[in-house]
C-alpha cells in the first residue's frame, strides 16, 4: 500500500500540504490586492508625454487583464504536464512499487548476510538498472519529460518569466512618468508578484489536486473494503478467580480464499488452570487454531465461546486482554529492554525484572550495562546490546508474562532455544504459568510431556486428545508414530 500511495510524493499525504497550500494562498490573495489596488489607481501627473495614457483607468484594466492572464497559463501549463503522470498512474505506481522493493532491499539488516553471501543485490541490480523501466532514461516518463510534459513546464516557467517583465516594465514606467515615487517601485513589484503568486497558487493547487485523484482511487478502494469481522460491545466480566473457559464448538475454518479447510469440526475445551499442548506436523492447523482462539479471524463453521457466550459479541479489546500469547514470529523493538518487556514507558521494575527472571533471562539481564534501561540493537542507540535468537525468545516470554492475562498461549516457544535453555524453560513451565491457563504448541513432543493434556492435530482436526501416557499407549495412534519418529533421533547415537 505504501509503495502504491506515496510515490513521488502522490497520494494521501499530498491532501493536507494541498489544503495547506489552497488556505494560504486564498489569504495571501487579500493581502496582495490591498496593496496592489493603488499601482492602478494612482494617477500619472499630466505631463507626463506618452506616459500619461498609463494613468487611465481603461489602460489599467487591460494591464490588469494581461497580467491576470498569464497569470492564469503559467500554473495551467504546469498542470498539464502534471497530468502526464495522472493519466499513467498504474505504470507510475507499479514502476514505484519496483522500486521501493528493490531499491531498498539492501537497507534491511536482516537480509544484509544472505544479500552478501548470494549477491541478491545482483537480482536487484537486474531490476534497477532495466533502461525502460518506468523511472529510467528510456521509460515512459523520462520520454514523456523529453517531450510534451517537459515542453508544458518549459512554457510554464516561461510564462511566469515574462510576467516578472510586465510588472517591472508597467511598475517603472509609472514611477518614472511620477506616478509614485521610487521608494514604491519595490513594494508594488513585491505586492503584485505575492498577489500573481496566490493566483497561481490556488491555480495550481487546484489542478494538482485534480491530478492527485487517481493516485487517491486505491487508498479509497482499501478504504471501501468492509470490515467483514463483526464486533460486539459486550464486556468481558473481570474476575479475580481467572475463571473464563474457552471451547471450541464444532469449529471449521478456510482462509479466504481458499478451498480448503484449515480447520475441521473442531471441538475443545480449555480447562480453567489446565496445562494444553497442541501438536501435530507442518499444516496440520496448530497456528490457525491459534489464530482463531485470539479472534484474528472467525470461524467460518461453528462458534467459540468464553463462559458460554459467543466471542463475537464482546468487546474486541477486551476480549483481546485475556490473552497473552507468544507468536513464532514474535518482534520485539529498539526500545529499552524494560519497555520491551512492559509494552509500556512507564512500568513496574520489579515486575519487568521478575518476569524476566522467571523466562530465564536473570543471569544476562545482571550482565546488562543498564540493566533494565538497555536498548535492545542498534537501531535507536549505538551502544544497544544485540540479542540471541534464544535471548529474545526469553524477552518475548517475559512480555507474555508481565502482561499477566489469564491464557497464555506459547507457540513454538523454544524453537530458537539451545537445548540447556529449552530444559530450564520446561523445568520452569509450572512456575511460568502459574494460575493462568497455558496453551502450548511445538512440534517437538518432549517438550509436551509436562501439559494436563496433549491434543494431537492433523489435517485440520483434532485426531487424539489425552496424556502423555495414554495416548503412547495407543498402538496405532498418531501421537506414538510421532514421538518414535522422533525418538529415535536421541536413542540410535
Ligand atoms: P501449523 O501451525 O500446524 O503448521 P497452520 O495452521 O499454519 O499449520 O496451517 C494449516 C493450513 O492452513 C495449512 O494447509 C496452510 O497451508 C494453510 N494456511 C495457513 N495460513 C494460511 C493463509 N494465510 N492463507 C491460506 N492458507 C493458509
Amino acid at each position: 500500500m505504501k509503495q502504491n500511495i506515496t510515490g513521488g510524493g502522490w497520494g494521501l499525504n499530498r491532501v493536507p500540504s494541498n489544503i495547506l497550500s489552497l488556505v494560504s494562498s486564498v489569504l495571501t490573495l487579500f493581502g496582495g490586492v490591498a496593496l496592489t489596488v493603488t499601482l492602478f489607481t494612482s494617477k500619472v501627473p499630466d505631463g507626463a508625454g506618452a506616459l500619461t495614457s498609463l494613468g487611465s483607468p481603461l489602460f489599467a484594466l487591460l494591464i490588469a487583464a494581461v497580467m491576470i492572464a498569464i497569470t492564469v497559463i503559467s500554473p495551467m501549463l504546469s498542470n498539464k504536464a502534471g497530468s502526464y503522470l495522472a493519466k499513467n498512474v498504474d505504470d507510475h505506481n507499479m514502476g514505484n512499487r519496483f522500486f521501493g522493493f528493490f531499491g531498498f532491499l539492501g537497507f534491511h539488516p536482516e537480509y544484509a548476510m544472505d544479500m552478501r553471501m548470494y549477491r541478491f543485490d545482483k537480482v536487484c541490480e537486474k531490476y534497477n538498472s532495466k533502461k525502460d523501466g518506468v523511472f529510467s532514461s528510456h521509460g515512459i516518463f523520462a520520454r514523456y519529460a523529453r517531450g510534451p510534459m517537459g515542453l508544458y513546464k518549459a512554457a510554464s516557467s516561461a510564462v511566469s518569466v515574462i510576467f516578472t517583465g510586465v510588472v517591472y516594465a508597467f511598475v517603472c514606467l509609472k514611477a518614472w512618468a511620477g506616478a509614485f515615487g521610487l521608494g514604491a517601485v519595490t513594494q508594488y513589484v513585491a505586492s503584485v508578484t505575492r498577489l500573481s503568486g496566490s493566483v497561481g497558487g490556488i491555480i495550481s493547487t487546484l489542478g494538482d489536486m485534480r491530478n492527485n485523484a487517481p493516485f487517491l482511487e486505491l487508498t479509497f478502494r482499501f478504504l471501501d473494503i468492509p470490515n467483514n469481522m463483526y464486533r460486539g460491545s459486550l464486556t468481558v466480566e473481570k474476575r479475580r478467580d481467572r475463571k473464563y473457559e474457552v471451547e471450541f464448538r464444532d469449529v471449521s475454518f478456510r482462509y479466504p480464499g481458499s478451498e480448503n479447510y484449515a480447520l475441521r469440526h473442531v471441538n475443545m475445551k480449555f480447562e480453567i488452570g489446565r496445562r494444553l499442548a497442541v501438536v501435530g506436523e507442518n499444516g496440520s492447523g496448530k497456528t490457525t487454531f491459534i489464530k482463531l482462539l485470539c479472534r484474528l479471524y472467525d470461524p467460518t463453521e461453528g462458534e467459540i465461546l468464553l463462559n458460554g457466550i459467543d466471542i463475537r459479541k464482546y468487546n474486541y479489546d477486551e476480549y483481546m486482554s485475556i490473552f497473552s500469547v507468544v507468536f513464532q514470529d514474535f518482534r520485539l523493538f529498539a526500545f529499552p529492554l524494560g519497555e520491551n518487556v512492559a509494552a509500556r514507558a512507564d512500568y513496574d521494575e520489579s515486575l519487568a525484572r521478575d518476569c524476566l527472571e522467571k523466562a530465564g533471562f536473570g543471569e544476562r539481564l545482571r550482565e546488562l550495562p543498564d540493566g533494565l534501561g538497555t536498548y535492545l540493537y542498534k537501531d535507536y542507540d549505538k551502544d544497544g546490546v544485540n540479542v540471541s535468537g534464544g535471548e529474545a525468545q526469553k524477552i518475548a516470554i517475559a512480555r507474555a508474562l508481565y502482561k499477566d492475562a489469564p491464557f497464555i498461549i506459547l507457540d513454538e516457544p523454544t524453537a530458537a532455544l539451545d537445548p540447556v535453555a529449552e530444559a530450564e524453560i520446561y523445568s520452569k513451565f509450572n512456575d511460568i504459568a502459574g494460575d493462568k491457563t497455558a496453551i502450548y504448541i511445538s512440534h517437538r513432543l518432549s517438550s509436551c510431556k509436562f501439559c494436563d493434556e496433549i491434543a494431537v492435530f492433523c489435517d485440520g482436526s483434532v485426531i487424539q486428545q489425552g496424556t502423555h501416557e495414554a495416548l503412547l499407549d495407543d498402538e496405532g495412534g498418531k501421537y506414538r508414530e510421532l514421538w518414535l519418529a522422533q525418538a529415535q533421533y536421541y536413542t540410535e547415537a
